[in-house]
């Protein structure tokens, strides 16, 4: 049993603005769960990471996850320290004297050197902060650190000496510029703590915590990073490979091996603090080397089962509904997990809930151009004097307008003090010092509340949905910068036939053009899910076994057309049934029975019709919907609409039937013909008419299901 569910790990970085490609010496977070590495997120900025750990801890927190997050620079200096600088001997009272200088930006821009300056300056002598860029810069800061005396406080925290860590949190430059990482790491964590009620360890008591913050150092487990880097991850970034190791050392960590590393250390730990394991580098170091020998596993879902398709025995035809609900029951999520900015999240699954991190609006503010005062107003002539000044969006006005007076007030602007009501412009004059205009007015009018959209706290999106434009106006309105997304679904598609050749190459007698495989890799393609084209093979089962082997490795799902019934020379479903894991599905379900179902060494096979209208609709009806729980969507049911038909058509009982079908003059009307190979009729028609598993019989002006293709995400 683990204490945390999740341990994250942040290699923290005191340099500029670093490439968009992943690099070292850059801010690298490490996500692992139960033992497992989840993710390895690079962040070019301070601020960057800094947005991305606040949506981190706010998503987990929704989950109801426990977190340890480390990070790998002093969150203390050595005993002494904060008396000197605050009054006080309070490591708190360090954080918040720094985060109250320090300035950075999205270039990593910054200003440590000057408040390393500050600090120097409450101390006697030469110190104790040293190390800079060049020997004529700064003079309060020395460039070496010979001639410093470390008597008012050590050079080294006891931890420090416990860990063998051979760096100074007074050096500022040249390696290991431990010194400037504390200066520029300090004020996120100071910030993060009080934003997500994180509890420090060792400075606070961690009982009952659901975010603890530690101070960690991956020299601890140099051995295991060694060996990772030695055995194979060579070509890996090592500031990634220490946050991956250590992430997965710590969440595979036991409740006895977590209470050993929590025992509070020394006496001083309360002021210096205490890095997570000094002392015991032997077991996280042990721990980490386990890790090593699942280098290469990211906590991807398990794999589907293999009797995934199995249908209860002994049914004949299965109804289209049955056969839905099956699929809806075995099937599960089966892309991995990673988070984005929200530039690259359109058209992603949401892994996990998204949780408002700011109100919207996040004050009162008004809706209108006008007049702002305390309302209501009476009824009747009201006269109200102006006060100097204005309030605008984005411009803020700082005082308090007093009772009986107005201000002039711009769309947007949040409410100033003492106003809760705007009269609009044009209900007003003005004569340049004051207003007249007819009451009554009521309270609040023409304003907007704090959180009237959104509240913080509230779960502005769920689970399992598709990220629209929308959302993104919703999220960033909010004030969510990133969000947690599954990776696409990776959608092999392979043509069988001995009849088949390429658009664009000679057809010799009885060949046809390819039609199935670029119609199914562009509508998975429009539903979201990554198309990869695994060309046609032959009717030749070898050849067609090698495909699938090949297929197997590099995608999630793989969907045949053609050779999928039960006749001597439907090779795909006889191999599917030779591999053990084939289920034909003989579904009541016109055009298209049957489908043939399986898994080919761990990956789901969809046998489709090789007739394209078969295809088509059984791509629609059956494998989007289960591909899109594979992709960690909710169950998709498409949208239709009851209209009246424009056709005639009387159906048999016994199976459900999809006509091609478009809208005209608010009227369904059908494709003059329902042959299965009118490849035509797929692109004459704008959705579907479904009609009933059972008996009907309709006439021109009977309600029919009309669904359009945008329903099936087309
Ligand atoms: P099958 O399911 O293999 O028996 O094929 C049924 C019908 O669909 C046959 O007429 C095939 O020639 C045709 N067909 C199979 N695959 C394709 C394809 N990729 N494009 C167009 N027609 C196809
Ligand atoms: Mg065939």
């Amino acid at each position: 049993m683990t204490v945390f569910d999740t341990v994250l790990i942040a290699d923290w970085s005191a340099a500029t603005r670093k490439p968009v490609k992943e690099s070292k010496d850059a801010i690298w977070l490490g996500v692992a769960r139960a033992g497992l590495a989840v993710e390895q997120v690079y962040c070019r900025t301070r601020l960057e990471a800094e947005a991305w750990l606040d949506m981190f801890f706010a998503s987990e927190r929704s989950a109801g996850r426990k977190v340890l997050a480390g990070f790998d620079f002093p969150f203390g200096y050595p005993k002494g320290f904060a008396r000197q600088l605050t009054g006080q001997d309070d490591p708190f009272a360090v954080w918040q004297w720094v985060s109250q200088r320090i300035t950075d930006d999205e270039k990593g821009q910054n200003n440590r050197f000057a408040v390393a300056s500050e600090i120097n300056r409450a101390f006697p002598g030469a110190g104790p902060l040293w190390g800079k860029p060049s020997e004529d810069s700064w003079p309060e800061i020395p460039y070496r650190k010979s001639g410093i005396i470390y008597d008012l406080v050590a050079e080294r925290r006891k931890t420090d000496l416990v860990a063998k860590a051979a760096s100074s949190c007074f050096q500022l430059f040249f390696n290991p510029t431990v010194g400037s990482q504390l200066l520029m790491g300090v004020p996120t964590l100071e910030r993060l703590r009080k934003r997500h009620q994180a509890a420090v360890w060792p400075f606070q008591d961690i009982d009952g915590a659901q975010l603890v913050f530690a101070e960690v150092w991956p020299g601890l487990i140099e051995g295991a990073v060694k060996q990772a880097l030695a055995n194979g991850a060579a070509e890996e970034i090592r500031d990634k490979v220490q946050v991956r190791l250590l992430s997965q050392a710590l969440s595979g960590l036991d409740e006895r091996a977590f209470s050993t590393l929590f025992d509070a250390p020394s006496s001083e730990a309360k002021e210096e603090a205490w890095i997570f394991g000094a002392g015991c580098g032997q077991l996280l170091d042990r721990q980490a080397r386990l890790a090593t020998t699942e280098a290469d596993m990211t906590l991807a879902p398990p794999p589907l089962r293999n009797d995934c398709f199995a249908l209860p025995a002994g049914v004949d035809w299965t109804p289209v509904d049955d056969a839905l609900a099956h699929l809806r029951d075995r099937l599960h999520p089966v892309t991995a997990v990673e988070t984005l900015p929200l530039s690259l999240a359109l058209g992603r699954v949401l892994a996990e809930y998204v949780v408002a991190r700011r109100s919207n609006p996040p004050q009162p503010n008004t809706a209108v151009d006008g007049y702002g005062f305390a309302g209501p107003a009476a009824d009747g002539a009201q006269v109200l004097p102006l006060v100097a000044g204005r309030a605008a969006a984005g411009q803020t006005y700082d005082h308090a307008v007093p009772a009986g007076y107005a201000i002039r007030i711009l769309t947007g602007a949040a409410l100033p003090e003492g106003v809760d009501t705007v009269i609009l412009e044009e209900d007003v004059t003005c004569d340049g010092a004051k207003i007249a205009f007819n009451g009554p007015l009521k309270q609040g009018a023409n304003t907007r509340k704090a959180g009237e959209d959104a509240a913080e706290g509230d779960v502005i999106l769920s689970k399992g949905r598709v990220v629209t434009p929308a959302d993104l106006a919703l999220a960033s309105a909010t004030g969510v910068s990133h969000l947690a997304v599954r990776k696409p679904l990776r959608v092999g598609v392979l043509s069988t036939g001995d009849e088949l050749v390429e658009p664009g190459e000679a057809a010799a007698a009885g060949q046809i053009f390819d039609a199935n495989r670029p119609m199914l890799l562009a509508l998975l393609a429009t539903m979201g899910f990554e198309p990869i084209d695994l060309g046609k093979a032959e009717d030749d089962r070898e050849v067609l076994r090698g495909h699938l082997d090949a297929a197997a490795e590099r995608v999630d799902v793989i969907l045949t057309s053609g050779g999928a019934s039960a006749g001597d020379e439907d090779h795909m479903s006889a191999i599917l049934r030779e591999h053990g894991a084939m289920e034909q599905w003989r579904i009541a379900l016109k055009p298209g029975r049957p489908l043939a179902l399986g898994m080919w060494q761990g990956t789901p096979v969809f046998g489709l019709p090789g007739n394209p209208v078969a295809a088509m609709v059984c791509t629609l009806i059956f494998a989007r919907p289960a591909m899109g729980l594979m992709a960690g969507a909710d169950w998709q049911v498409p949208q239709g609409f009851e209209l009246p038909a424009a056709f005639s058509k009387r159906k048999k009982p016994g199976r459900r039937e999809y006509l091609r079908a478009r809208l005209r003059d608010g009227q369904v009307e059908v494709f003059k013909s329902e042959g299965s190979g009118r490849v035509s009729s797929l692109s004459w028609a704008e959705g579907l008419v479904e009609l009933p598993d059972g008996a009907v019989d309709i006439t021109p002006g009977t309600p029919v299901r009309f669904i359009p293709y945008a329903s099936f995400g087309m």
